[in-house]
């Protein structure tokens, strides 16, 4: 199995650069949770419906 990399992550994330989280942009946030610096949990629109999917085949990926 190949490992996961931030790109796999990126796709799956809103990718509006909300800062949100409190990284500047998306990419930064998904460097972050593949170092486990950060969880699924920091990014507030992920939360909303319209993403839902997008937070279920990360949870998948991340294993959490
Ligand atoms: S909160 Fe989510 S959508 Fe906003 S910049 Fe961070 S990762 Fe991207």
């Amino acid at each position: 199995m190949s490992e996961l990399s931030v790109f796999d992550v990126f796709e799956y994330l809103p990718g509006i650069n909300c800062k949100n989280c409190g990284e500047n942009n998306c990419m930064a946030f998904a460097e972050k949770l593949l170092k486990g610096q950060k969880t699924l949990d920091g990014c507030a629109p992920l939360r909303e419906d319209i993403y839902k999917k997008r937070k279920e085949q990360l949870m998948a990926m991340l294993k959490v």
